[in-house]
């Protein structure tokens, strides 16, 4: 978009070349995004650890295993490559299988035995991969409202593969018919998976930078946000209470409640928590259903499979809800921004402002926030000589200089015609100082081109105020205003620190 004459680039680059460009540097590198600091064969190592754990687990509270086992390992292992990409990778593979067959030795089962078993694990996680991996990332964190279904084909699939293998496995291991192998492996599977893969594909991803949205969540936490958890508490309760094979249900309204209450994640974590209560319920009869789990094979398939397809319900209505907020979300960043610019508009940055410097994540009393506001000199000159259109592309150009030097936590917003305003949490007058002479020597030395080939250039003039402590957004703009009128009165194109701000700066 920019076109700088050559000249000028030059001027730029001598001019910044005298700056302390080290400090600026050093502090946008420190507030990037966190990644993982692990070798991806330690992600690999990491998974195998976790399947043998969890295995092992399995394995020692139901040696024999039959319905009621948990088998967690697959569902874990199928979850954690879908939702991070970079764990699928040939070591992860051989590492799990490591995991799977280490802990079955370790409990004695036969060689022949712990092969095949193992491959029908492996076959089923990797089906279940074959489905997922290929998905959208929104399907993938069950974001959209169809996801649900291509979930519950994923799993589907994933568990049928299961089945087969244990159509194959039954009469070599256990003699039984190939059939009861079929169901009993699916039907375990789509248990296990239902149960804990959506808590692990919609596993929030942390944000360090995110302090507007770290600052909504928080004001969202009230006691009123805990009354759908405790009516499924309550009606929990009373299932015990009334007992018969209604009971099982009675908890549906309360999962509704929460599912269009709470987010993917809480929600999912909620229907496991019920799923894995009922069952344990009905089994030690603390909910008396009128039959006994131990009756036929028949009825604890019925009863596990019901009760865990209740518990995707919710996730539905979850799905739903979270496609909707997202586009929510898009709507509101669309009204927030400033068309010409895409800055956050005077409205936007007021709101987002007053959040910022009130956030215990934005400024406290210990941190230094800086606030700066900038005004375009002469601009109403450049419209009268070059245009009215040649003034809008110096305004998106100086906004995009701007946005080069500041850190991402920093907020910029238009909050005028030419005025712009820039909130920096955590910043002292030395880097506030920097960062207002990159802008003005920035700008100085950029030319744009205009369409008849006229060359257009422009100055700003920048307030600076830096202050401690949590105030109002305007006590900020004032002091910067104040600054401001100084820095024009002082012969424009320069920054000025307010007077208060000057305090500080001889301090630190
Ligand atoms: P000073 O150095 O004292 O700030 O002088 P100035 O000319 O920049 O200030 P003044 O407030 O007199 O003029 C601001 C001008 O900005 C007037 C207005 O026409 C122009 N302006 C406001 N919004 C836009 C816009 O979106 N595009 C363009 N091209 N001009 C705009
Ligand atoms: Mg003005
Ligand atoms: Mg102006």
């Amino acid at each position: 978009m920019l076109d700088m004459e050559p000249h000028r680039r030059a001027i730029v680059f001598f001019e910044n070349r005298a700056l302390p460009r080290q400090t600026l540097t050093e502090q946008t590198a420190s507030t990037g995004r966190t990644t993982s600091r692990l070798h991806p064969i330690a992600h690999s190592i990491l998974m195998g650890l976790s399947i043998f754990s969890l295995c092992l687990l399995s394995l020692i509270t139901h040696p024999h295993f039959d319905l009621s086992t948990l088998w967690l390992a697959n569902a874990f292992m199928l979850g954690m490559l879908v939702r991070f990409p970079s764990l699928a990778t040939w070591g992860t593979w051989l590492c799990a299988t490591m995991g799977f067959m280490l802990s079955d030795m370790l409990i004695g089962t036969d060689l022949l035995a712990n092969i095949i078993l193992n491959i029908g694990n492996l076959v089923s996680v990797a089906a279940g991969y074959w489905c997922l991996a290929s998905l959208p990332r929104q399907d993938q964190m069950l974001k959209r409202p169809q996801s649900i279904l291509y979930f519950f084909r994923a799993i589907l699939v994933a568990s049928c593969a299961a089945g087969l293998m244990g159509a194959i496995i039954n009469p070599v291991l256990f003699g039984t018919a190939s059939f009861r192998g079929f169901v009993f492996w699916a039907a375990a599977e789509i248990i296990n998976y239902t149960a804990l893969l959506p808590i692990l594909l919609t596993l929030p991803s942390l944000r360090k930078t995110d302090h507007i949205r770290m600052k909504r969540w928080a004001q969202g936490i009230t006691l009123q946000r805990f009354t759908p958890f405790a009516a499924l508490v309550i009606s929990a309760f009373a299932g015990v209470m009334i007992g018969g094979p209604g009971a099982i249900a009675f908890p549906v309204p309360a999962l509704l409640w929460c599912a269009l209450t709470y987010k993917l994640f809480t929600t999912s974590f909620i229907s496991f928590i019920f799923a894995t209560w009922t069952l344990l319920a009905i089994r030690s009869e603390l909910l008396s259903v009128g039959f006994s789990l131990e009756e036929s094979r028949s009825m604890l398939i019925s009863t596990r499979l019901g009760v865990t397809l209740i518990a995707l319900t919710p996730l539905v209505v979850a799905s739903v809800m979270a496609a909707q907020e997202e586009l929510l979300e898009r709507l509101r960043l669309q009204a927030d921004r400033d068309v010409m610019t895409g800055l956050r508009n005077r409205r936007a940055f007021f709101e987002d402002g007053a959040a910022i410097l009130f956030t215990p994540f934005g400024t406290d009393t210990g941190t230094t926030t800086t606030v700066m506001m900038l005004d375009i000199d002469h601009f109403k000159k450049i419209n009268d000589t070059y245009g009215h259109s040649a003034g809008d592309l110096v305004l998106v150009a100086f906004a995009e200089i701007v946005q080069q030097n500041v850190r991402p936590q920093d907020m910029i917003g238009r909050i005028g015609g030419e005025e712009f305003a820039i909130i920096l949490p955590d910043c002292g007058p030395k880097l506030a100082v920097d960062i207002a002479d990159r802008i003005n020597w920035m700008l100085r030395g950029t030319s744009l081109k205009l369409d008849d080939g006229r060359f257009v250039s422009a100055t700003v003039s920048i307030g600076v105020h830096v202050e401690k402590g949590q105030r109002e957004l305007d006590h900020w703009l004032g002091h910067a205003d104040k600054a401001l009128y100084h820095a024009k009165n002082a012969g424009r194109n320069r920054w000025e620190l307010s007077p208060a701000s000057r305090t500080l700066a001889l301090a630190s």
